[in-house]
């Protein structure tokens, strides 16, 4: 018997468009119903509307045969106890829906390049966190101490992470409402920690998010509540990027000169300095109040100064991968579409030109 197409790749395609049913329906030149019953599953797929949907959704026909536990596009807003939104405004529900497609079809990107991809090399601690207990700052500078990075800033965490086989995924995903997401991926008795981070956002805050993402990996394995959770994997990040027995003493009378100083030093946010400095108590509450209102008033909490001059995160290993495929096991670029059901334009945007290190546009005034 044939195999039957999957209506859940349907929605997951749709979503990953960001099209709402009706949208769909007259690109491919359908009914509105018509999507209704096939993304249900009551209307078989026939050949004919299986081109349609490739057409107007722009996936090979041989995406909408993914029959796969790790795509599930019915299920918005549920990625996984790991997924993370760090939301500057509340999304519409479309566009968490897109977010977490996108987030999914990339995953199943990666469950096939990695099947046939041997990482070497020493990994993360993973087995020994449990020891730690709930004290995060330690382990932060703990982890720091073990992946052998030195005192100081940090100028490229994807650098040390990938070197421990945690594979930092740089995603366009189009809008800056999203920061990160992490999970462990797990495929035949081995297991890959993924990081994906949206470019798109100030390479501060892609480092922030890359620790923050990195603390759930080592930390929240179990069920913790979300808010607990994400207080944690926020005060890992700031341990892990800036240790207090290196800040602490840089934190005296601080100004808005002195936080954009030590933010080009540490190569993090105004914001994160001014919240540690609060955690040590490092300032008064009225100095504190002040910075926040006067870092408001100048517009900082939208767009903090120089934010785009700080050297950027070059995460690499997921280049590596497709290099793999593409000079050793000798995959052309169809081969690679092939394998990863994409069309080539598409295949080409995302791991051919987006991944490649870019001249930063750069407007002077
Ligand atoms: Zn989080």
């Amino acid at each position: 018997m044939e195999k039957a197409a999957n209506p859940k790749m349907v929605v997951l395609a749709r979503q990953y468009r960001g099209l709402n049913q009706s949208e769909l329906a007259q690109k491919a030149g359908l009914k509105n119903w018509q999507i209704s019953r096939i993304e249900n599953g009551v209307q078989k797929l026939s050949e004919t509307v299986l081109e349609k949907l490739s057409g107007a959704l722009k996936f090979p026909v041989s995406f909408f045969f993914i029959d796969d536990e790790i795509v599930d596009g019915s299920r918005s807003n549920d990625l996984s106890p790991m997924g993370h939104y760090r939301k500057r405004k509340s999304a519409p529900a479309g566009v968490n829906d897109k977010i977490h497609a996108e987030i999914n079809v990339r995953l199943d990107h990666l469950r096939r390049l990695l099947t046939n991809v041997e990482l070497t090399g020493p990994s993360i601690p993973w087995s020994d966190i449990a020891d730690y207990g709930m004290d995060v700052e330690s382990l932060a500078r703990d982890i720091r101490h073990h992946i052998g990075i030195p005192d100081g800033p940090i100028r490229n965490l994807s650098e040390y992470l990938e070197a421990r086989q945690i594979i930092v995924v740089p995603c366009c995903l189009g809008m800056e409402i999203f920061d990160g997401y992490s999970v462990i991926l797990r495929l035949r008795h081995r297991s890959f920690p993924l990081i994906f981070v949206n470019t798109l956002t100030p390479p501060d805050r892609v480092r922030f998010t890359i620790a923050h993402e990195l603390g759930h990996l080592l930390l929240h394995d179990g069920y913790v509540p979300e808010k607990e959770r994400e207080r944690e994997a926020n005060a890992f990040a700031s341990e892990f990027l800036m240790p207090t027995p290196l800040i602490s003493p840089q934190l005296s009378s601080l100004s808005i000169p002195k936080l954009e100083q030590l933010k080009f030093y540490w190569g993090t946010s105004m914001a994160s300095i001014l919240y540690k400095a609060s955690q040590l108590n490092r300032i008064s509450p009225d100095r504190e109040r002040h910075l926040w209102k006067k870092m408001g008033y100048l517009g900082y909490r939208k767009l903090e100064p120089g934010s785009r001059d700080i050297a950027p995160e070059t995460p690499r290993l997921l280049t590596r991968i497709i290099d793999t495929y593409r000079n050793e096991m000798q995959h052309d670029k169809t081969d690679m579409c092939t394998m990863l059901h994409l069309e080539m334009d598409e295949y080409e945007t995302l791991y051919e030109e987006e991944m490649k290190e870019k001249p930063r546009m750069r407007i002077i005034n």
